[in-house]
């Protein structure tokens, strides 16, 4: 690799993304550009965090693979660190993955089911070691698939939530936490998953609606002669665990039975009714039964009410032993037995469809959840929020897009204590033991030998481990050396940026500002950028099991990791989810080749430029700028527009406009236009001036798309001569263009106003030809003589001086001037350009005489124009039938729409040229 910056060399005819990437990516990790020390200085600052740029990554699950959501996530994090790394800025990013209790003990079971085995016919300590073989085995699989897509992470630090530094900085969380009184033990209702044998926290129970049934029972009253209440449940199984009847106390239909007693049917159990404020008397019929041990705003009321629990479903989800003749039973097959005994009894008063009746699943295994009153840790999360708000309030930390501020507000405002215990092995471990004598717990980080309240030695560890959260909560101070003071700590700390996934805003972002002020006092980052989520192009959620999904591992081999980074990024707005489609991974693979054909023509160009104009830095000797034409100024203006608007939009989280500015930039100015206008210029006097300016942009365009596209940029550049003149043997390290940073232009912005409008009226004029050619369907070598009417001295002199561009690029044999009011010839196609240079109009006249045959060429267009009117009429006969416009989507009508319009404009042209041919 050394020889490339010895001699230039040539590059070979086709991009081949396979033949680069390994290697570049193998040179940058040699020369350990990707890491950051915490002892080095920056060279430029950050307006938040000095002369340091730090990201840490959400860790993914150790159990994870690469799938589009992250690749987009990462095509984000590595332009950020590759940008701010260019600018001078000491930059880190940090690596690592979760170790996801509850989806590494899913991966696991379902082993071990192919065994035929549990994890409780392993044991804990077996089943441990699994767990630890299957994450050094398959563990980290994603984070080399990242390195594929080409990231620069300081992967010397690469950390795992469960490695031993970790674990002693979570231990720490939950023994400071518990001395402060914020964490406690306590009976709750818990979801539990019947499936995964733990408990779950509300954010991993998503609610899901369901059709089902309301059933109406009727409770007979004690004493009541046949009387009775009616209550209303779409859970009847659970009747069995009544304790009470409970009714609105302002319901003029109970408000006499307030006091009085129930039967619950197969129990033979007395229930109280009781009034509480909780009920509401719309639903069902006003009155409802009560469940303290399966309800978790039953047991609110059932606290209130002084009510006993009665657990009737276990931690299988079967009835328990106190359900008498429906123990041993599924809670689904005893809710059918219940429903048929009610039936029976004529105590089933009717049963009413009810669509959507809420159910929580288990948001990994999708079971439908059992609330569960089960005796777990809990966040007193009040003090914790209480610090968080008013950062988040006064922008301390601010959420990108902004919308997500209220969100996050909203949450932390309502925010309920945290269940942090789960019934699992893998993970951590809680440090919290009980003592068989006096029932008290034992919280601490080294393993206590007694109970400090009675020194008895019968205790025995929580079996429970943390909620994966709990750990990941802490994750950006403790990858950097938390809770001991580290170098890293003090330069790092807080970082700049979180990106991450909308859906754990709450699990995770908010839970780490927490924890950061409370034992650091300080934000753990100043912005959180929240990244779009990739849809299908109809707009509907990716999913695997439908085949909608898309595989970013795919896509990098089919078409290259930049260009797979630089078509996520282009489609990567602020405001929307991304609408995912392969077109733009394939406009970018087309643009990694175009960029690669334009620099081969460069570098073709170069042969005999004076070294000391073609340089590396701009700046570095003499400028030239006396000799440069209206084009060269126009690029290198546009360059300097291109690199403001790309630093702009990239400090603003605008990837995609970024993305799209150095697309057109590269594609439209420099490869459509300007290189076009060299080819002739290269011939002349002015080869020196032209080499100079076709390096320098191609140079400058390299550095600036750098962060987009690492491995082609970096390709390219290396090839360029002159290497030994570098400042760096990388791009990578190079740094990022600043639009005022050239020697070539005269003003200080750098851009060029009055070279952008001439330029303009230049590039009007000969498209106007070209359009004036097509319409003609002229072959393209056939040249065409073009006059032009000018308005202003200034607009002539203007067209006269380029005179050559319009004549090579829109083939023109003779162009001439006429006065606005000399008599035109006959038979002439016209357009109309307004030159904003002189602000008046130039007029563009192609004559057809001797190019066409008028007669034939009237047949022609008469045709044309029947053929116009009917596909007008057939799409306008489309959007006139409801049904279409109905069940076709958005834009499909859209298109449709659009149509019309077209061809409409077609036809009024095609029937302006008929006229003129007669
Ligand atoms: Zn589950
Ligand atoms: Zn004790």
């Amino acid at each position: 690799m050394t020889d490339s910056q010895e001699t230039n060399r040539t590059l070979s005819k086709a991009y081949d993304p396979k033949a680069v990437e390994g290697r570049w990516y193998e040179f940058w990790q040699e020369r350990s550009y990707f890491g950051a020390d915490a002892n080095a200085q920056g060279e430029s600052t950050h307006p938040q965090t000095g002369d340091v740029y730090c990201i840490t990554i959400p860790p993914p699950n150790v159990t994870g693979s690469l799938h589009i959501g992250h690749a987009l996530q990462h095509s984000v994090h590595d332009l950020l660190i590759r940008w701010h790394r260019m600018q001078g800025r000491l930059t880190l990013c940090v690596p690592g993955t979760d170790h996801a209790s509850i989806a590494v003990h899913t991966v696991l079971e379902k082993q071990l089911a192919k065994e035929g085995l549990s994890r409780h016919d392993l044991g804990r300590d077996k089943f441990l070691e699994r767990a630890w073989a299957w994450k050094e085995h398959y563990g980290g699989l994603i984070l080399q698939q990242m390195q594929l897509l080409g990231c620069s992470y300081d992967w010397r630090r690469e950390r795992f939530t469960m490695d031993d530094r970790y674990s002693v900085a979570v231990q720490r969380v939950f023994v400071e936490w518990y001395r402060k009184g914020w964490i406690y033990r306590s009976y709750r209702i818990v979801n539990w998953c019947p499936s995964c044998q733990t408990s779950l926290s509300d954010l991993e129970a998503p609610i899901v609606d369901q059709p089902g049934s309301l059933w109406h029972i009727r409770y007979p009253l004690v004493g009541g002669n046949g009387e009775g209440v009616d209550v209303a449940t779409t859970r009847p199984e659970t009747m069995l665990g009544d304790t009470a009847v409970a009714v609105h106390p302002e319901d003029e239909r109970y408000r006499a039975l307030i006091g009085r007693k129930v039967i619950l049917p197969f129990m033979e159990r007395e229930l109280p009714i009781v009034a509480d404020d909780f009920v509401d008397p719309s639903f069902g019929t006003g009155a409802v039964k009560v469940t303290p041990a399966h309800d978790a705003n039953d047991y609110e009321i059932g606290r209130r009410h002084n009510l006993p629990q009665v657990v009737v479903i276990d931690k299988n989800a079967r009835m328990t032993e106190a359900t008498n003749q429906y123990a041993g039973m599924d809670r689904y097959e005893c809710r059918e037995a219940v429903v048929r005994d009610l039936m029976e009894r004529g105590l089933l008063v009717k049963t009413e469809d009810y669509p959507d009746a809420k159910v929580p699943r288990c948001a990994r295994c999708d079971t439908v959840l059992e609330p569960l009153s089960l005796e777990q840790w809990f966040v007193d999360m009040k003090p914790l929020s209480a610090k968080a708000i008013e950062v988040i309030e006064s922008q301390g930390v601010r959420y990108i897009p902004e919308r997500y501020t209220h969100i996050a507000l909203e949450w932390l405002r309502n925010i309920r204590d945290w269940n942090i215990s789960r019934q699992l092995w893998w993970g951590q471990r809680i440090p919290a033991w009980r003592c068989a004598d006096c029932e008290q717990w034992t919280v601490q980080i080294e393993p206590p030998s007694r109970c400090d309240q009675c020194n008895s030695e019968s205790i025995e560890q929580d079996p429970d481990v943390f909620d994966t959260w709990f750990s990941s909560g802490i994750w950006p101070q403790a990858v950097l050396g938390w809770p001991d003071p580290s170098p890293e700590l003090g330069k790092f700390f807080p970082t700049s940026l979180l990106i991450t996934a909308r859906d754990i805003l709450h699990l995770w972002v908010a839970r780490m500002i927490m924890s950061s002020l409370e034992f650091l006092d300080q934000v753990p980052f100043h912005d959180v950028y929240v990244h779009p989520t990739i849809l299908t192009w109809e707009g509907k959620r990716m999913s695997k099991s439908l085949g909608t999904g898309v595989d970013p591992l795919e896509l990098i081999e089919a078409y290259g990791a930049d260009a797979t980074r630089f078509g996520l990024l282009y489609m990567c707005s602020i405001t929307q989810d991304v609408r995912f489609t392969e077109e733009r991974v394939e406009m970018a693979r087309n643009f990694c080749n175009k960029l690669w054909n334009a620099s081969r023509f460069v570098l073709m160009n170069l042969e005999g430029a004076d070294p000391l104009r073609v340089q590396c830095d701009p700046g570095g000797s003499e400028s030239g700028v006396d000799d440069l034409s209206l084009a060269d100024r126009w690029i290198l203006s546009r360059l300097n527009r291109t690199i403001r608007k790309t630093n702009e939009a990239l400090s603003n989280y605008n990837f995609d406009i970024a993305a799209r500015g150095i697309y057109d930039f590269i594609w439209g100015d420099f490869c459509d236009w300007y290189i076009e206008m060299s080819k002739a210029r290269l011939q002349g006097e002015q080869r020196p001036t032209t080499q100079a300016v076709l390096y320098h942009v191609l140079e400058t365009a390299l550095r600036l798309a750098h962060p987009f596209m690492p491995f082609i940029t970096e390709e390219i550049w290396q090839s360029l001569p002159n290497g030994k003149a570098r400042a760096t043997d990388s791009l990578m390290v190079a740094r990022y263009p600043q639009a005022n940073e050239s020697t070539w232009t005269r003003s200080e912005s750098g851009i060029d106003e009055s070279a952008e409008a001439e330029m303009t009226t230049v590039m009007e004029v000969i498209r106007s030809i070209r359009n004036l050619r097509a319409e003609l369907k002229l072959p393209p070598k056939q040249p065409v003589p073009v006059m032009v009417v000018v308005a202003s001295p200034h607009s002539e002199q203007l067209l006269a001086r380029e005179q050559a561009h319009i004549t090579n690029l829109a083939r023109v044999g003779a162009l001439s001037f006429l006065a606005p009011d000399a008599p035109k010839p006959l038979n002439l196609l016209s357009a109309v350009v307004p030159d904003v240079s002189s602000g008046t109009d130039v007029g563009v006249f192609v004559s057809t005489e001797g190019l066409i045959d008028a007669e034939r060429e009237r047949e022609r267009l008469e045709k044309e124009i029947a053929q116009t009117r009917s596909r007008v009429d057939q799409t306008r006969q489309r959007l006139q039938n409801s049904s279409f416009v109905e069940r076709a989507p958005a834009n499909v009508v859209q298109k449709e729409q659009n149509k019309v319009a077209e061809l409409d404009e077609r036809l009024r042209k095609l029937e302006d040229r008929l006229e003129s041919v007669r």
